[in-house]
């Protein structure tokens, strides 16, 4: 059996010339956990041209949903961003990534701190009532350079709180908070400023950080990811993963090369 299958274009929806995120059909024995990665990728010169891409999708949707960046001269996404319904893309039938609660230390409130396309592994992870089980408050924190970067803004301050089956806990539980940090928005600044202000958990109505209650899932740049655990580490909280369980988990949003 080969390491990928078809999938086929459901619908295209382009949010800027950045960025699109587009649904599939989904191989019911494809199986993954809310927050994980897959490859996919299109068939080009005759080969499989794969990249890594989190799900957007919870695990139990019948659909798959990836939110893509569009890179002008990028292998994958220079090709990528021109599909249109009816088109096929390639799924990995392996699904991995370490955005897993399991790999967290339980605790009273779950921080989901992503920037650009690292929301991705977040929106599933809100949509799957299991983190409202384990979890207190979930604060979705999605930072941007602009305001019209902040993908499935209407989905998750409009959509999700009236969802038939996850409406209840979504509405009592899940905290957004979108950033930007490069034109005037109700919230701006960094995430790792956000995190050393007063005024930020002032504003989510919760207490400052204390590594006895509050666990992080971070995905996003390489230069987020670094200043994001210093200012972590730095209160001594300890990164998790399958083995040993920790503060925060993450996930890298791309490589640069
Ligand atoms: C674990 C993991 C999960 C990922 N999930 C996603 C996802 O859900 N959505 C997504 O769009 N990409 C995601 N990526 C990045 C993705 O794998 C590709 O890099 C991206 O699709 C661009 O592919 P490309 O072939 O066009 O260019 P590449 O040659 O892969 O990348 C070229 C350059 O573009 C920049 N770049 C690449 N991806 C991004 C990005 N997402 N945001 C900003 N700059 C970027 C980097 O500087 C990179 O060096 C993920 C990467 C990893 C490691």
């Amino acid at each position: 059996m080969s390491n990928f299958y078809e999938a086929e274009v459901l619908s295209v929806r382009h949010w800027t010339d950045r960025l699109f995120s587009f649904t599939t059909t989904r191989e019911a024995s494809f199986r993954y956990q809310s927050g994980q990665f897959a490859m996919i990728g299109l068939e080009v010169d005759g080969r499989p041209l794969m990249r890594a891409y989190s799900m957007v999708s919870p695990h139990y949707e019948e659909q798959l949903e990836f939110l893509s960046i569009k890179v002008p001269d990028g292998p994958l996404t220079s090709r990528l961003q021109d599909i249109k319904v009816g088109d096929s893309i390639l799924v990995g039938r392996k699904a991995s990534g370490t955005l897993l609660s399991q790999n967290l230390l339980p605790g009273k409130h779950l921080y989901l701190l992503g920037t650009g396309t690292g929301l991705a592994p977040f929106m599933s992870i809100v949509q799957d009532p299991d983190i409202y089980d384990q979890f207190d408050k979930v604060i979705l924190v999605h930072g941007c350079r602009h305001v019209n970067e902040l993908a499935y803004q209407e989905r998750i301050a409009a959509d999700l709180p009236n969802h038939e089956f996850l409406g209840d806990l979504v509405a009592d539980r899940l905290i957004y908070y979108p950033t930007v940090t490069r034109e005037p928005f109700e919230n701006q600044g960094r995430i790792p400023d956000l995190l050393q202000s007063a005024q930020f958990y002032d504003r989510l109505g919760l207490p400052p950080l204390d590594m006895a209650h509050d666990r992080f899932m971070l995905c996003g740049s390489p230069a987020m990811l670094k200043d994001t655990v210093e200012v972590l580490a730095g209160q001594g909280l300890k990164e998790g993963n399958m083995s040993h369980p920790g503060h925060y988990v993450i996930e890298r949003a791309f490589v640069d090369k």
